[in-house]
């Protein structure tokens, strides 16, 4: 049972100036904080946030109630700015169909331009703004965790997470509906590389290409 609570957050938008994302990404959002796919690789937990021990991964959410009305006060760091949508939750998950955060938040956005939204999840509830991610055209795209083709494995790693199944028919979908997206396979769990590489090849050709030649598997 996960613990559901509402917060009022100070900020919004985290400016990244060090980190893996900084160079890529000017600020990173979360409309949640806490996640309830509970991968036990998860790296958030590890940065300790004074409140929970990260035993408790999982179990906890807070939703920032006061996102969307964060946005529209910072608004004047959008414009032009490089946002990664998604760095220390899954802003898809079941939560979301209640408070519709990530929605509310995606249309502050869309009113003051960002020059590039990454928007990364596991979860197929993102097909239900599919008309507004779609209406960012090639400023947004969608980043999808496929970490390997064995859903026993996927259930032990990522125990409440949308099936692999699912994952490749959100990929699937996003693609058919023209929005750029990518796979991402990190952590690459235990699984049979060519039949993942099959799974997602449709798809992400571009990229296992590009592996190949790295790895001279032409
Ligand atoms: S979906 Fe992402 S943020 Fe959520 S537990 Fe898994 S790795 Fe962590």
């Amino acid at each position: 049972m996960v613990n559901c609570s509402e917060i009022t957050a100070a900020s919004i938008l985290v400016p990244q100036k060090s980190g893996s994302l900084s160079g890529a990404y000017d600020y990173t959002l979360n409309p949640y904080a806490g996640c309830a796919f509970s991968c036990s690789y998860c790296y958030v937990p590890k940065f300790p946030n004074g409140k929970h021990h990260f035993s408790e991964w999982g179990n906890w959410v807070e939703a920032k109630i006061n996102a969307p009305q964060l946005l529209q006060k910072e608004r004047t760091k959008i414009f032009g700015s490089r946002i990664f949508f998604g760095s220390a939750t899954d802003p898809y998950q079941y939560l979301e169909l209640k408070y519709r955060l990530s929605r509310r938040c995606l249309e502050q956005l869309y009113n003051y331009k960002p020059k590039k939204i990454t928007l990364h999840t596991r979860s197929h509830l993102v097909l239900e703004d599919i008309g507004l991610l779609k209406s960012f055209g090639d400023t947004l795209g969608v980043g999808i965790s496929i970490t390997t083709d064995s859903e026993d494995i996927a259930r032990e790693f990522e125990p409440q997470a949308p099936s692999i199944a699912r994952r490749l028919e959100l990929l699937a979908n996003l693609c058919q509906a023209g929005i750029r997206v990518h796979v991402s396979m990190a952590p690459l769990l235990p699984c049979h590389p060519e039949r993942l590489v099959n799974l997602v090849s449709p798809y992400a050709q571009k990229n296992l290409a590009w592996r190949y030649e790295l790895s001279g598997n032409k």
